[in-house]
């Protein structure tokens, strides 16, 4: 990440950067830095403290703009940034509810989705992965067909997570893993295009 502050990541999409500053981005993590940020109260002012970092492993903040955003989403939940979602777009700064928001925002069905996929990229080849669902056709659906689809998205990830735990493993059982999480990444993100629509 180009000056090491999460302002880079804010105004740049993370899915549209080479692969390799993906990965550098990844294993660099999310910053942590020391924040002035502070809110008034009705006496005196709620300061922010780095301890808050140590409670989800998601949260993140940037120096320049002091304020805290959310690290998955950020990454990988490009559609929010024109929604009013202020973990990924402008930030957070009401310390006096920060609890409650981080509390309400961990368990966003979107923030899961991108801490899943969080979780696994870097893991599967990325640009394999996308190939393959390029290379799948995509057709017209009806909303059946989407719940259908919907399944399928949480059966991968199951498989996906099964995939991650035989990657410690060693000789073809870490192979076969790391293929196969390829196959079923390359599906998920197929399948994710199609019910966004
Ligand atoms: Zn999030």
């Amino acid at each position: 990440m180009e000056g090491g502050d999460l302002e880079y990541l804010v105004k740049n999409n993370f899915t549209k950067l080479p692969l390799q500053q993906q990965l550098k981005i990844k294993s660099d993590g999310r910053p942590t830095p020391k924040l002035e940020l502070c809110t008034e109260r009705r006496k005196g002012f709620w300061t922010f403290s780095e301890e808050n970092y140590g409670c989800m492993e998601w949260l993140a903040g940037s120096t320049k703009l002091q304020r805290l955003f959310c690290w998955s989403c950020l990454l990988f939940d490009k559609d929010s940034w024109s929604l009013n979602n202020p973990w990924v777009t402008t930030g957070f700064t009401d310390l006096a509810n920060l609890s409650w928001a981080i509390e309400r925002h961990g368990k966003s069905k979107n923030h899961i989705d991108c801490a899943v996929k969080l979780k696994l990229f870097g893991f599967v080849r990325i640009d394999v992965a996308l190939d393959l669902a390029k290379s799948i056709s995509t057709k017209k659906h009806k909303e059946p067909v989407k719940k259908t689809w919907d399944i399928l998205m949480r059966l991968i990830v199951a498989a996906l997570y099964l995939c991650v735990k035989n990657k410690q493993a060693g000789g073809t059982t870490r192979q076969l893993a790391v293929q196969t999480g390829a196959v079923l990444w390359g599906w998920y993100m197929h399948l994710q295009s199609l019910t966004a629509h």
